[in-house]
């Protein structure tokens, strides 16, 4: 059986012998059909575009009465950027034919040499050459997951976009975009959904965008959306309100519901930089603002934010200074049996007697700069090695079976070799390995898929224990944590602190204990501060409890007071 193609033409040209010439060549092809429709002039062809179909391919005599030359390119060109355009040249100058095709021709023939089978393959020839052309313009301009412009496109948008707003005085509002704990998707339910949910975010974002804003993915899960035409800086908030909201819904992927939330850092012009790079870096820093504030947000980049940024950088050269000068220690906070009431261990917590500061100086207030920085590494190996010197002091004071627990950053645990540090400070104390437990946030489990089971496991084979610290704020599962070997999680004090006030987070806690403790966990609870949320715990069966109801974070020697008082 013939399946007969048929293909539109667009016969451009005002000799009516050359036309007749061609109709008839393009009817004496077997299997195919040609329909035809022939013009005699540019302007004939444009109203063609505008009012019928679009041909498949436009056969274009140079020549005509309203156009000459490569003018009579442009104009078809213009008119219908994607359809392909084969010019019928009396003319046998090469350069000219060259030109032909840098302004937009697919091809060229030359009069009265045709036959009909040439003039079929030049035809389908043109045809596919401009679909290719127009494919690989796709991939060299938009994202071939999410279907976004990518970043090459993106920045040539945001230039444009920049000067438009330029000329109209007006504002424009850049939009970062980046997804939050992106990585533990991908890293629990695999790459296939972390595709799946990058284009139904990529979606929800053009959704609640207006048509003529552009919206580009520039890598993994970075987003970014251009908001021309406004008037004030708030139009771009709403954009980002509207997208917080649009992600909010849970997603449906495979068949199971994920959530996703965005951190949004918002940069506009003129307020935020003239040009494109100053104002990506500030929607940049923006975007660093909302994760280090707890995600999940938007936030205007503003000269405040920038001087905030000075601050900080004071703020880092001092803590160089810090670790020379020996301005760090430790204070360290009891944690009690639930049921009897006695000390089973201490957590070590990092303090800074800063000169420029009458108080101590709490580690909220700088170890995300030491993370960042990389001091964490030097400051955390002083912390375990002192911390363990420490406990073993206290052992040969007579507190024989302490435990005491140390908090631990990702950046520490980087590197080829990754725990050597711990042995050297469990060597250099004499502190048998079974009385120390390192604490890791459920946040850095899920943020750095690279501290893999393998390092956890290292950790494990030398004696030492390990604890999820705030539990309950990420969104892991306790049987994903179990891939990790831990011994025991601490549930995170905000639970702890509505326990007896709020329903949903009593349910949340007794399921914690009750799940922690099928898996063979230790449960700790945080942030006790009265008597009724001991109670609490006590009925529900945890292990341990630290809190201000007993006792603040102390200094060493109080600790030993504390010890041998009960
Ligand atoms: P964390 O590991 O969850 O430590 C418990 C925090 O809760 C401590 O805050 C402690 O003072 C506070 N806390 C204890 N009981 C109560 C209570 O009853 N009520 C309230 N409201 N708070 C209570 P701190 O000492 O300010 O430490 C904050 C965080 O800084 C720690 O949270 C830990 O994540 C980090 N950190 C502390 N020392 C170090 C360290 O040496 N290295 C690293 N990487 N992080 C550290
Ligand atoms: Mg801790
Ligand atoms: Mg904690």
């Amino acid at each position: 059986m013939h399946t007969e193609i048929c293909t539109r033409v667009l016969l451009v040209e005002d000799n009516s012998s050359d036309a007749f010439f061609v109709e008839e060549l393009l009817s004496q092809i077997p299997d195919e059909h040609f329909d035809v429709c022939h013009v005699e002039c540019i302007s004939e062809a444009q109203a063609t575009f505008e009012h019928g179909t679009m041909p498949d391919v436009v056969l274009l005599d140079l020549s005509l009465p309203d156009s000459n030359g490569m003018d009579s390119i442009k104009a078809i060109h213009n008119a219908a950027p994607h359809t392909p355009i084969v010019v019928l040249s009396g003319n046998e100058d090469p350069s000219a034919l060259r030109t032909a095709v840098q302004v937009g021709a697919q091809d060229f023939l030359l009069k009265g040499e045709n036959d009909a089978r040439f003039l079929c393959k030049t035809i389908h020839y043109a045809i596919e050459r401009q679909r290719t052309e127009r494919e690989l313009l796709k991939l060299a301009h938009y994202d071939s997951l999410t279907g976004l412009a990518n970043r090459a496109l993106f920045n040539d948008d945001l230039r444009r976009a920049l000067a438009r707003t330029k000329r109209q005085n007006e504002v424009l509002g850049l939009l970062f975009i980046d997804l939050d704990h992106f990585k533990a998707i991908n890293d629990t339910l695999g790459h296939e959904v972390g595709d799946e949910l990058l284009c139904k975010v990529a979606e929800r974002i053009k959704h609640v965008i207006r048509e003529g804003d552009v919206a580009a993915r520039l890598g993994g899960d970075e987003f970014t959306v251009i908001i021309e035409g406004i008037e004030a800086i708030s139009s771009a908030e709403v954009v980002a309100r509207k997208i917080l909201q649009a992600i909010a819904t849970p997603f449906t992927l495979s068949g199971q519901e994920v959530r996703i939330t965005p951190s949004i850092g918002i940069a506009t012009f003129p307020a935020a930089g003239n040009d494109a790079t100053t104002l990506m870096r500030n929607a940049d820093r923006a975007m660093y603002r909302v994760k280090e504030q707890g995600r999940n947000n938007y936030q205007v980049y503003s000269d405040a934010l920038n001087a905030s940024g000075l601050a900080r950088l004071n703020l880092e050269q001092n803590l160089r200074r810090a670790i020379d000068r020996e301005e760090f220690l430790l204070h360290y906070q009891p944690i009690f049996d639930v049921a009897t009431g006695e000390v089973r261990a201490v957590e070590a917590l990092l303090r800074w007697n800063s000169p420029d500061h009458d108080k101590l100086v709490a580690p909220l207030e700088f170890i995300s700069i030491l993370e960042q920085t990389g001091l964490i590494v030097a400051v955390g190996e002083w912390v375990l090695r002192t911390a363990c010197t420490q406990c073993k002091a206290w052992h040969d004071a007579g507190a024989r079976g302490l435990r005491v627990a140390v908090n631990v950053s990702p950046r520490q645990l980087h590197g080829p070799n990754p725990v050597h540090w711990i042995k050297r400070a469990l060597k250099s104390s004499g502190l048998n390995a079974k009385y120390l437990d390192v604490e890791i946030t459920e946040g850095t489990m899920l943020e750095h898929p690279e501290i893999s089971a393998v390092v956890l496991q290292k950790i494990r084979a030398m004696g030492v224990g390990i604890s999820i610290d705030d539990f309950g704020t990420g969104y892991s599962s306790l049987s994903y944590l179990m891939n990790f070997k831990v011994n025991s999680i601490k549930i995170d004090r905000s639970f702890i602190n509505e326990v007896t006030t709020s329903g949903a987070s009593s349910v949340i806690v007794t399921a914690i204990i009750q799940m922690a403790h099928g898996l063979g966990l230790r449960v700790i609870a945080e942030g006790v501060e009265t008597e009724s949320q001991l109670e609490f715990l006590r009925t529900q069966g945890c292990d341990e409890f630290q809190g201000f109801l007993i006792s603040n974070p102390i200094e060493p020697e109080a600790l030993l007071d504390l010890i041998t008082a009960m």
